[in-house]
């Protein structure tokens, strides 16, 4: 899951999208609306988290913008009592809000609502043979037992699950896993997969992952 913290305040970002970081998501941070709207057109995101006080203009702006043409879906960070600033986002299409000073949970339990409405890109449960991942939870279980899988390796899982039968390549397993800025190569997503075939060989998934020598890895079996 991708998702773009839209955030002025450096050390409140930094908090947060380490505690987004810690539950799973993929973060990047802006902090101005310029930031934010380029990064937005340069890679799809499943998920905004929205500052509505920005330096340059106001989060508002970009909920116009996105509403238009297909933004992801967008959580408010708004000040205490400025009752204002919420109606004024949720007509603007956000799809929930957040009170500052910011509990962690919270923000990770709305985020994880949105993302499970009917429409939102991410279905909850992803199937293939006995494997389910709930990606709400963060847990693949196999014939309901759950498999004990680190957070990189549930993130492969995720990508390779969502692409079933297709091949995935090294790439975009690397760019669904980590934000641009975090300092991991191709090394790091090699020996995730690793560690996924081994716990799903050692598992009665009814899967297989396989190698696509040059280009990447593909989930197959199960039936449709
Ligand atoms: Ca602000």
């Amino acid at each position: 899951m991708r998702l773009l913290l839209v955030e002025d305040h450096a050390p409140l970002a930094e908090a947060l999208a380490g505690g987004l970081r810690r539950a799973g998501f993929a973060v990047d941070v802006a902090g101005t609306v310029g930031e934010a709207r380029s990064a937005a057109s340069a890679a799809p995101y499943d998920l905004a988290v929205l500052d509505l006080g920005l330096p340059d203009g106001s989060g508002l702006d970009l909920l116009r913008e996105w509403r238009g043409r297909g933004g992801p879906p967008a959580v408010l960070l708004t000040a205490r009592g400025a009752l204002g600033d919420r109606v004024a986002g949720l007509d603007e299409g956000a799809d929930d809000y957040v009170v500052k000073p910011v509990e962690m949970p919270e923000l990770v339990a709305r985020c994880r609502a949105v993302l499970r409405r009917p429409g939102q890109r991410a279905g909850r449960l992803l199937e293939a043979g006995h494997l389910v991942l709930d990606t709400t939870l963060r847990e693949a279980t196999c014939r309901g037992v759950p498999l004990a899988l680190g957070r990189r390796e549930t993130g492969v899982l995720e990508a390779l699950l969502r692409r079933r039968n297709r091949v995935v390549p090294r790439s975009v397993l690397l760019e669904q896993l980590y934000d641009r800025d975090a300092d991991v190569g191709l090394n790091a997503v090699d020996a995730a997969v690793s560690r996924l075939r081994r716990a799903l060989e050692a598992s009665d998934a009814g899967v297989e992952l396989r190698t696509v020598r040059g280009v990447g890895w593909m989930l197959t079996g199960g039936a449709e």
